[in-house]
């Protein structure tokens, strides 16, 4: 079984891989980790690079924004405003 808890600092999607900072609950030492996209949302069990504890972490799911799903809300935006100024020159 895991002895320590490998927590998620901060995590970035890229599109071969997860590419995560950790920090090791036993050393308290941070290190990065690549991680296989299939492993996302998962607790995968590793060693430590750092003191080699065996330790579990919770990988993070993508977001919708980094899934780069279209965003409808941003179309309403438009300013016709603008536009009738400029009309004036
Ligand atoms: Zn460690």
């Amino acid at each position: 079984m895991a002895d320590a808890n490998f927590r998620v600092q901060s995590h970035k999607f890229t599109q071969d891989n997860i590419q995560a900072t950790l920090v090791c609950s036993k050393c308290d030492e941070i290190f990065s980790k690549e991680f296989l996209l299939d492993l996302e949302g998962q607790t995968i069990e590793f060693r430590c690079p750092v003191c080699g504890v065996s330790g579990e972490a919770d990988l993070p799911y993508k977001t919708a924004e980094e899934r780069e799903e279209f965003d409808d809300d941003l179309d309403e935006v438009e300013e016709d405003t603008f536009d009738e100024f400029e009309e004036d020159y």
